[in-house]
């Protein structure tokens, strides 16, 4: 395999965002322009004048990578070399949050460029704050546990649903535990000539507060407890990709994360059922057959 995203990066040991780049470099391969906001992956693999990136690389604000895609893709049509793939890349943060008004329109506008999220589930790079993303209950620095509150009160931002719901030509989740199935995903957008999304879960030791040679341990967790939940949204249509093989075992995945050592039993109790919920809500909208593009 041929490295686009060059050893000596400054990622902390076990940053899961930094093994999902590998491994979507890897699946795009030459001829690929990338556009990234701020975050972790940016400070750490471009400090000037140095740089980890093999491949050419836009560094974008937090909130306009999108908007610099667009730009490089109209350009690339301009000049005749639609051949040339645009991947635009971002953290939570700057997807779910900052960015998202970019993104939106984007994908509004059908740009034919890939965006990929890498969700390590808070602002990690600025000191670990709460963003969309995060989960309940888990501690940030800005969903503190204390007397009053016990960590983030709401649940995270389905943005890959949010994301399909513009009509998008492919929407996708993946998890660095399966990396072959990452590309096989992100392959599979390739093919179409619209935007793609796909959001991919790529655990912090430093924000979740775990022995950093678990990073791929917690991303099987994720998916196995049903906390990750695994599908693909194809021209509109919903396909589960992965079942959880121990549905509701939440304790399995928290336990060993600092970010979650406060849960009290009825937060966990809340986290199972809606775990549970979610996944029966999944399933039905597969058997359904709904075309989410007909929604519209
Ligand atoms: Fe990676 Fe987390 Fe370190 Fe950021 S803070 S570089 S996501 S391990
Ligand atoms: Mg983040």
């Amino acid at each position: 395999m041929k490295e686009f995203y060059a050893p000596g990066h400054r990622t902390c040991a076990g940053c899961g965002p930094a093994v999902a780049v590998r491994h979507i470099l890897d699946a795009f391969g030459k001829n690929t322009i990338i556009t990234n906001s701020t975050g972790c992956i940016e400070v750490t693999g471009s400090p000037y004048p140095q740089t980890s990136w093999r491949l050419p690389y836009l560094h974008a604000n937090f909130e306009n990578a999108p908007s610099i895609a667009c730009g490089v893709v109209e350009a690339l049509r301009q000049q005749g070399k639609e051949d040339v793939k645009v991947l635009s890349l971002g953290g939570d943060g700057g997807t779910v949050d900052i960015g998202f008004g970019a993104l939106s329109g984007a994908f509004e506008r059908r740009h034919n460029f890939t965006y990929i999220c890498y969700d390590n589930e808070s602002y990690a790079n600025t000191g670990v704050q709460c963003s969309g993303s995060t989960p309940f209950a888990a501690w940030s620095s800005t969903s503190p546990v204390g007397k009053v509150k016990q960590g983030k009160d709401r649940w995270k931002k389905n943005t890959a649903f949010i994301m399909a719901m513009h009509g998008a030509d492919y929407v996708a989740t993946a998890s660095i535990a399966d990396p072959d199935d990452l590309k096989k995903k992100i392959k599979k957008g390739l093919e179409y000539d619209g935007s793609k999304y796909i959001h991919v879960l790529t655990p912090c030791p430093i924000g979740w507060k775990f022995d950093s040679q678990k990073t791929i341990e917690y991303a099987r967790l994720a998916v196995n407890s049903g906390m990750w939940a695994l599908f693909e949204i194809d021209q509109g249509e919903f396909r589960i990709t992965e079942k959880p093989k121990d549905l509701g075992n939440i304790g399995e995945y928290i336990k060993g994360q600092g970010r979650f050592k406060h849960v009290t039993a009825s937060q966990l109790k809340e986290m199972q059922s809606h775990v549970k919920k979610s996944w029966k809500e999944l399933e039905k909208l597969e058997k359904s057959g709904l075309n989410l593009k007909t929604m519209l």
